[in-house]
């Protein structure tokens, strides 16, 4: 039997589940689009995570361990995902105790983010550096990050909400309940809604973006789609810098939805974030994409469960008990 675990993502638009070799390598996945709502996305989840679970019998994988990776506010020592602002009416779910009912094996439950900063480190880090940033930017914009070795946690676990720091005084209302945050500009659901309100001004029946449609008419040629695009990347580049500017990381990997727009539009915005770097930092800091690209959920998912167990690389993340 070859050891696998099984990896559950939870995302705001997406749900996927799948089964990771200790290498990173994805033994199989499926997702699909999440139903918001708590208990038909525990159900999805249980759905999802038996067909996992049909796949390793068939193919001679056995689960060892499942990794969960959700956006926060999580309480990390019982297990709870408490009620992130992207998840209307979760609120107190005891996660790891419902798949370690389910599923048997032992369930590690971990932020997004701080999943995505450990996959990296273990899986997409050739030089084996300690200190590594890792943002993500879908619905919400979250960040992860370890530093000589150790998962940054604060007080409370929910550290580095890098998302809800403000850009602009009094500026856009986040769905956190606070004004100005990055999140509340440049996350892919926020850029949707922005360029909405942009083009729907004078218009009876506006029709709605979203970040992918800017994109794809930016790249169609569209010269105000094209404009938009880059000032929002002008903006994701000033919450990169301030990330870079904070934590002073080796190696800052970028993921999430956003960065799937095609290389052509992503690739000025990566050079717009290499020249906003102070020099002092940006002469020894990495900046790029994550490696994962599609599969960075289920890596990420899976990456909070092989740390705990013993990955193929030998990289292990310490995390405060
Ligand atoms: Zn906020």
């Amino acid at each position: 039997m070859t050891p696998v675990v099984l990896a559950v993502d939870i995302g705001a638009t997406k749900i996927a589940v799948g089964l990771v070799h200790a290498d990173g390598a994805i033994a199989f996945q499926s997702r699909e689009r999440s139903p918001v709502r708590a208990a038909p996305s525990l159900a999805l989840i249980e759905r999802l995570g038996r067909a996992a679970e049909a796949h390793a019998r068939r193919n001679g994988l056995a689960i060892e361990g499942t990794g969960i990776a959700c956006g926060g506010p999580l309480d990390l020592e019982k297990g709870l995902v408490l009620s992130p602002p992207n998840l209307p009416d979760w609120d107190r779910i005891p996660l790891t105790e419902q798949m370690e009912t389910s599923f048997g094996a032992k369930a590690y439950l971990q932020n997004d983010a701080a999943a995505g900063a450990i996959a990296t480190a273990l899986w997409d880090n050739p030089d084996a550096v300690r200190d590594v940033t890792y943002i993500t930017v879908s619905s919400g914009i979250g960040c992860g990050v370890i530093t000589d070795g150790f998962l940054y946690t604060g007080h409370t676990g929910n550290g580095s909400e890098l998302g809800h720091i403000p850009l602009i005084y009094d500026g856009r209302t986040c769905n956190c309940g606070l004004t100005g945050c990055f999140e509340a500009y440049v996350s892919g659901t926020s850029i949707g809604k922005r360029y909405t309100e942009a083009k729907a001004k004078g218009m009876a029946t506006p029709r709605p973006y979203s970040a992918r449609n800017v994109a794809d008419a930016a790249l169609a040629g569209d010269e105000e789609a094209l404009a938009f695009w880059q000032s929002s990347m002008g903006m994701l580049a000033r919450a990169v810098r301030a990330a870079a500017d904070l934590f002073d990381p080796a190696l800052l990997v970028i993921g999430g939805g956003v960065t799937e727009a095609d290389g052509e539009l992503f690739a000025p915005a990566m050079a717009l974030v290499g020249s906003s770097m102070a020099a002092s930092v940006g002469q020894r800091l990495t900046v790029r994409k994550t490696g994962f690209g599609r599969n960075s959920g289920v890596a990420s998912a899976a990456a909070v469960a092989w740390n705990e167990i013993g990955s193929a690389t030998g990289v292990k993340v310490r995390i405060r008990e």
